[in-house]
């Protein structure tokens, strides 16, 4: 079993999109076992967002790999230095509006959600997704207007990075444990009714 950290990020809820979202992580099969709606601070989404070292430079790698694939000059061809850049875009965004925080809990839900989201860049995460479905953002509209990806939810990385990323966000007291009966469906090795 693994748990995973959910962000229905501000322009999700601006947008009316926190129940569409829960819909479709919640009929997954994963359990919801926390949720609550918080106004963030910077501070919070700094820490979120720096809790693997290498973020930045990942970050950086993946716009630039992005741009290259459709023929386009990066804004900038240091990693780091678009990663940083990167959080101080976050640090607006996600403290425009209070956004909604989510744990699920389940097997390899770390991957199932990641796969349920898509890919970082809406426009070209797959059909299905909810990145993909909800919106036309891209790589060159959030940098034409020196803003953050809009791209409606948060999903955790790595099972690592989940159990950091839950502790920040979460206190202890709010991480439910209850037994879904659901769950013989999908877990138990024999059933019969
Ligand atoms: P993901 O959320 O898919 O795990 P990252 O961890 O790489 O993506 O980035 C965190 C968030 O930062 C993204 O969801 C997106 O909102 C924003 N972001 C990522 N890359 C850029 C970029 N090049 N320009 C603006 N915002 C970005
Ligand atoms: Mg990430």
């Amino acid at each position: 079993m693994e748990r995973t950290l959910v962000i229905a990020k501000p322009d999700a809820v601006q947008r009316n999109l926190v129940g569409e979202i829960i819909k479709r992580l919640e009929r997954s099969g994963l359990k919801l076992v926390a949720m609550k709606m918080v106004r963030a601070e910077a501070k919070l989404i700094e820490k979120h967002y720096t809790i693997d070292p290498k973020w930045f430079e990942n970050v950086g790698n993946k716009a630039i790999e992005s741009y290259k694939k459709k023929g386009l000059t990066p804004p900038n061809s240091d990693p780091v230095a678009l990663g940083k850049e990167v959080l101080e875009r976050l640090k607006k965004y996600m403290t425009a509006c209070p956004v909604i925080a989510m744990v699920f809990e389940g097997n390899s839900a770390v991957a199932l959600v990641r796969k349920i989201c898509g890919g970082t860049e809406p426009l070209s995460a797959a059909a299905g997704t909810i990145r993909g479905d909800f919106t036309p953002e891209s790589y060159q509209l959030a940098d034409g207007g020196e803003r953050a990806i809009r791209n409606l939810i948060h999903a955790s990385g790595s099972s690592e990075e989940a159990e950091k990323e839950i502790v920040l966000w979460f206190e202890k007291k709010e991480l439910m444990e209850y037994k879904l009966i659901r769950d013989s469906i999908i877990y138990d090795v024999d059933w019969k009714f």
